[in-house]
C-alpha cells in the first residue's frame, strides 16, 4: 500500500517537475549512493557525549594524533607541575614566576606563535588545547593564556621587527611575562571611556594614569597599555595607542593584589603610571589605531572565555559523575537525579558542538564577532547553571573542594573579555541592522 501511495506521489512529481527531479527525490527516500555522500576526512573520532569519558584523548573530530600528543603533554604538565602546589598558590593569590619557565621549556608557552619568532610554531587548535588542559585540571591560576594567547598575539601581529625580537623569544621561554592593560576605575565595558593619558615629548612619550584589574598584573615584565593619545579626537576610538611598557620603568608601580573570591590563584592587580617616559619605537602598531588592535583581537579572546567555561563544565561532569558511582550510587538510581544529569549533558554536549566549530573557524582565521560574542556569553552563562547542578547533586560544599572551587571559579566568566550583557548588544546590531 504504501509504496503504490509513493508511486503515484512520484507519478505526479514526474509529471509537474519532469523525471530528473522525482527520480532524486524518490532514490533520497530509499539510500544515497556512497559516490554521493560527502565525505568528511577526519569524521572517524568520537563526540564528547559518545566517549567513555569527555576528557578522553584521542576524541572530537577537529583535532587530530598531533593534536592528541601535545594534549598528553600538556595533562603531564598540569598534574606534575600545577595540581600539586595549586592550593598553596591560592593563598598567596599568585602562582610563582618559575612556572612560567617551567612552561616555556616543555614548549607550552606561545604555542601558535611561529618558531622562528620564539613560539612553539603549532597551531591554534593546539594552543586551545593547553587551555583545555588547564581547566580539565581544574587550576585557574597560571596566567598562560593572557600570556601567550593574547599578549604574543598582539605582539606578533601588530609589533615591529625590532619589538618581535626583542619580546617573543624571552615570552616564549616564559623569561618576560606579559599582561594587557584596558580597564580602569572609569572604563570596563566602555573602552573608550579610558582616562590613561600618553602626551608627546619631543620623540618621547609620557604616560599617566591607572589600570584596574589586571591579569598576570603582579607577575608581569611587560604589558600592553591602552592610552588615550589624541584627547581631541572626534571619537575616542580614533585618539588611543597601544604601548609596550616594561616593568622597572621610572613612575611604573604595581598596586595590591586582588583578593577575588574565585581564581585566587591567579593574580588580578592594579598598575600605575606616572610620568612614565616611552620611547618612540615602544608603541605597538601605528599611533591611534590601538582601539581597532583592541576590536580586532577579541573575537579570538572570547572564544578563549568559552573554551575555559565549557572545559570546566566538562571536567566537574566527569568528576561528579565518579563521585557519585562511587560513593553515592544510590542517589544515581532516582530519575529526579537521573533527569538532572541528562539535563546538563545535554547542555554540555550542545556548547561543545557550538565551541569546536567556532574553535575550527579561529583556526582558520574565519571567526566573526558575532559568533564570537554568542559562544562567550552562553558558554559562560550556562556554566554558572551547570557548576550548580552538579555541585548541588555531590552536595558538596567544602572550601576548596574541586566543585565548590569550579563554581567560584566560574564567576568572572560573565565579566571579563566583554560582560554578556555586552555581548548581546553586539549580537544584537547584527540582527537588526540593515542588509
Ligand atoms: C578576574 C578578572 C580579570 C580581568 N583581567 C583583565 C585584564 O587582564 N585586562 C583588562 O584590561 N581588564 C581585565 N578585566 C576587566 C574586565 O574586562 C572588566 O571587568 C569588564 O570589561 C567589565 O567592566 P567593569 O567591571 O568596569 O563593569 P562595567 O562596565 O561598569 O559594567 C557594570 C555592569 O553594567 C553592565 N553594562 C555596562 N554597559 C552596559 C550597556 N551598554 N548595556 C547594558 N549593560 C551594560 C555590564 O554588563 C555590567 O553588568 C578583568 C576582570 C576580572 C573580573
Amino acid at each position: 500500500m504504501r509504496h503504490l501511495r509513493y508511486m503515484s506521489v512520484l507519478r505526479v512529481i514526474q509529471r509537474r517537475w519532469g523525471p530528473k527531479l522525482a527520480s532524486y527525490r524518490w532514490n533520497s527516500r530509499t539510500s544515497i549512493p556512497e559516490e554521493r555522500l560527502v565525505q568528511h576526512p577526519s569524521v572517524s573520532r568520537l563526540e564528547i557525549g559518545q566517549a567513555a569519558s569527555m576528557l578522553d584523548i584521542g576524541i572530537r573530530n577537529i583535532f587530530n594524533e598531533q593534536h592528541d600528543e601535545f594534549r598528553k603533554k600538556a595533562r603531564l604538565f598540569f598534574e606534575e607541575n600545577v595540581v600539586p602546589d595549586h592550593e598553596m598558590w591560592e593563598k598567596q593569590h599568585h602562582c610563582p614566576k618559575e612556572l612560567f619557565t617551567w612552561a616555556g621549556s616543555a614548549g607550552l608557552l606561545g604555542v601558535d606563535t611561529p618558531v622562528e619568532h620564539g613560539g612553539a610554531g603549532r597551531d591554534f587548535l593546539s594552543s586551545m588545547i593547553m587551555l583545555e588542559e588547564q581547566f580539565y585540571s581544574n587550576c585557574s591560576g597560571p596566567g598562560f593564556q593572557m600570556h601567550s594567547d593574547i599578549v604574543m598575539q598582539y605582539i606578533y601581529k601588530h609589533g615591529s621587527n625590532e619589538q618581535m625580537e626583542r619580546y617573543l623569544p624571552g615570552m616564549g621561554a616564559g623569561r618576560i611575562i606579559g599582561g594587557l592593560a584596558m580597564t580602569e576605575p572609569n572604563a570596563g565595558s566602555d573602552v573608550q571611556r579610558i582616562q590613561t593619558r600618553a602626551k608627546q615629548d619631543g620623540t618621547d612619550w609620557i604616560l599617566n594614569g591607572a589600570k584596574v584589574f589586571i591579569t598576570n598584573g603582579h607577575l608581569l615584565d611587560l604589558v600592553i597599555v591602552a592610552a588615550v593619545t589624541e584627547p581631541t579626537a572626534k571619537k575616542a576610538a580614533h585618539g588611543t595607542t597601544l604601548f609596550l611598557v616594561d616593568y622597572g620603568k621610572e613612575g611604573f608601580n604595581k598596586g595590591r593584589v586582588l583578593h577575588k573570591i574565585g581564581m585566587k590563584a591567579q593574580d588580578t592587580s592594579e598598575l600605575f603610571f606616572d610620568d612614565v617616559r616611552l620611547p618612540a619605537s615602544s608603541a605597538l602598531g601605528e599611533i591611534n589605531k590601538g582601539f581597532y588592535y583592541l576590536m580586532d583581537n577579541l573575537p579570538r579572546e572570547r572564544v578563549l572565555v568559552s573554551v575555559m567555561g565549557q572545559c570546566s563544565m566538562e571536567g566537574m561532569f566527569e568528576l561528579a559523575r565518579t563521585y557519585l558511582k562511587k560513593h553515592d550510587p544510590n542517589r544515581l538510581k532516582s530519575q529526579v537525579v537521573q533527569h538532572k544529569l541528562a539535563e546538563v549533558k545535554t547542555a554540555i554536549c550542545i556548547g561543545r558542538s557550538f565551541l569546536d566549530m567556532s574553535m575550527d573557524l579561529c583556526n582558520r582565521g574565519k571567526l566573526d564577532s558575532q559568533t564570537a560574542s554568542m559562544g562567550k556569553w552562553w558558554h559562560s552563562d550556562t556554566q554558572q547553571w551547570v557548576l550548580k547542578e552538579l555541585w548541588e547533586l555531590c552536595g558538596d560544599v567544602v572550601e576548596n573542594s574541586p566543585l565548590s572551587k569550579a563554581v567560584l571559579d566560574g564567576r568572572a566568566q560573565p565579566i571579563y573579555g566583554g560582560t554578556n550583557e555586552i555581548m548581546k548588544e553586539l549580537i544584537a546590531r547584527t540582527i537588526v541592522r540593515d542588509k
